[in-house]
Parts: C-alpha cells; structure tokens; sequence
C-alpha cells in the first residue's frame, strides 16, 4: 500500500514525501527520516496502536530517482478495520493508492506554494534530551485511546516543487488527466498539461514551469549553465535556449550539497535528463562570441532565481515527447 502522506511525531504535522526528501537534503534543519516516525495519517487508525505501528518511506533520500517516492506499509504496520488507508482498500475515497498506481503519482496538488513551509518540531521534555537525535516521545497512557490532533495542513498544496513535476513525469502517458488536473502558482492557474510548457513554445506565456530536455550542463565551477536541446524559434531564426544558476545562489543553498550531487550525477550521466524551472521566463539577449569578443549572437537565456524551483532529472516517459 503507497501513502500520499503520512503523520510524522516529532513535527506532530502530516507530511508528504516530498516535505520529507526537502527536510532530509535541507543542512539548515536536523532531520533524518530513517530516524523519524511515519505513522497512518487517519487519525482514528493511528490513535489505535502505538508508535512502533510505523510506516516505511520509498525514495525519501535518494537523489535522482526515477520512480515515484512514496510512504509504505512494513510488513508490521496494522490499520484498524476501516482505515481508508488499510490494505482492505476503500473504494472510491481516493485516499489509497491502488498498486496499478504503483508507478504514477496520484496525489495531484491544487497549488504550489511559492513561500516555504515552516516545520516546527515539538517541545522536548527534558533538557539532556536535546543534544540527542530526535526521538519519538513517550505516549502517556491516558492519551492513547484519543486521536492526536493534527494541525489542518493544507495537504492539497505543496510548497515542493518535486511534487508537482513528479505528477507531471508520472502521468505524462495519460494527457487527459493531465488536462484535467487543475495547477495553482501565484495567480496564475493552470491545467497541470499547460502549466508545464516546452521549452521551445516559452513565447507562449510567461510565468510558467519550463521545461526541456538537456543538451548539455557547463559547470564553471563558479556558475552552472544548463542548455537545452530544443531551439526557440524567433522572427524566422532559431535561438539556443540555457539558463544560468550563479555561484551566489549555489553557495547560499539550503539544500546544496544534494543540489551539487544532482549536478554531479547530471553531468556524469549518459542517459536523457529534462530540466524544469518555475521563476523565469528566458528572453532574447546578446552575447559576446567566444571567437570573436567584438562580435555578439543571439540567445534565449534566464537566471534562475530560486533553486526550490529548479529539477534536473531523468523522466523515461518523456523521451518520446
Ligand atoms: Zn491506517
């Protein structure tokens, strides 16, 4: 059984597993999943047994995956009779996700967020237990019977990136859904199917989540450029397409040692990769020729602001697009 989201103790809050991967690669925070406790999100299943009724986590830490990450039932995780998330399976409650769906994202997202969501762990009793690794906190007896009362997150919004592109990857076959599924970022709203724009029609509309298959990544060591396979054509001529991440908003990242080894891997990597940004919109500029520095051509070029919003990935479903 895959879970879209999963109730974590020490944050006292639901999560999905992109909240979790972001916390796991995040240097500013001390989080670890393998060291957290995932439990069933219903509140009514989760009340009935104790916190060693964990869920397991699928992709929570790796960098570049290729199937979709996900909670998971162990082999001792129990639900009561009932539990929408059992392995009975409820039908029609959409909160399950049934094994054919095994390989796509289900949970679709209405919104991303632009601001960061805020995790604030819960109080630990005593002050010797702070210098140790987080830990799950004792349940007084007397609360056991009684659900723990979840803050109402906004589940059908995410402020990961990853999750709205993972839905986009996934379903990528199924266009219809695609079509369907409605997308919400800013002001600006969206099918899922015309928010993610190929690079090449990014004259179209500005302000959305561009996206490209890779030609080649430049690292200058200082800065990286990612340029794009695709051409965008402009009064009757094509034009290159890259965009630029500086060394400033590299070293200042949150999350930059898996950001290098996204790189990294990009880089050493012999398969296709896509990238996708949301945050900029490349424009026509000119260039100094590397030839001749007197001489300058024409390129579609951006500078990603904001790496929270920027994937280099692989996605076997969209070599054929
Ligand atoms: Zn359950």
């Amino acid at each position: 059984m895959k879970f879209d989201t999963a109730y974590c103790i020490s944050l006292d809050d639901k999560l999905s597993i992109y909240d979790v991967r972001d916390l796991n690669f995040d240097e500013t925070v001390d989080f670890d999943s393998d060291r957290e406790y995932f439990l069933c999100p219903h509140d009514a299943c989760r009340a009935a047994f104790a916190d060693e009724n964990k869920l397991g986590t699928f992709n929570a830490k790796n960098v570049n995956y290729i199937r979709t990450p996900h909670f998971k039932d162990l082999p001792s995780t129990q639900h009561i009779n009932g539990c929408p998330y059992g392995t009975s399976r409820a039908t029609g409650a959409g909160l399950a996700l049934d094994e054919t769906d095994e390989e796509r994202e289900a949970h679709f997202p209405s919104e991303l967020l632009l601001t960061r969501r805020q995790y604030v762990r819960k109080p630990v009793s005593t002050a010797a237990a702070q210098d140790l690794p987080p830990m799950p906190p004792p349940v007084p007896a007397a609360t056991v019977s009684t659900p723990r009362t979840t803050p109402s997150a906004p589940l059908d919004k995410t402020s990961v990136f990853a999750h709205p592109v993972e839905c986009f990857v996934s379903n990528y076959a199924d266009k219809d859904k695609l079509k369907r599924m409605p997308l919400k970022i800013g002001e600006q709203t969206a099918s899922y199917w015309s928010f993610f724009k190929k690079i090449e029609y990014l004259q179209d509309n500005k302000g959305l989540i561009y996206w490209g298959k890779v030609k080649a990544i430049k690292d200058y060591t200082l800065s990286v450029r990612v340029d794009f396979e695709k051409k965008v054509w402009f009064e009757g001529r094509p034009y290159s397409v890259n965009v630029y991440l500086s060394k400033q908003l590299i070293e200042g990242y949150r999350k930059r040692k898996a950001f290098l080894e996204e790189i990294r891997l990009a880089i050493t990597n012999d398969r296709p990769l896509y990238c996708f940004f949301y945050g900029t919109t490349p424009a026509l500029k000119q260039v100094p020729s590397k030839k001749d520095p007197a001489k300058t051509f024409g390129v579609f070029s951006g500078d990603i602001q904001n790496l929270d919003h920027f994937i280099i990935r692989e996605a076997p479903g969209l070599d054929e697009a």
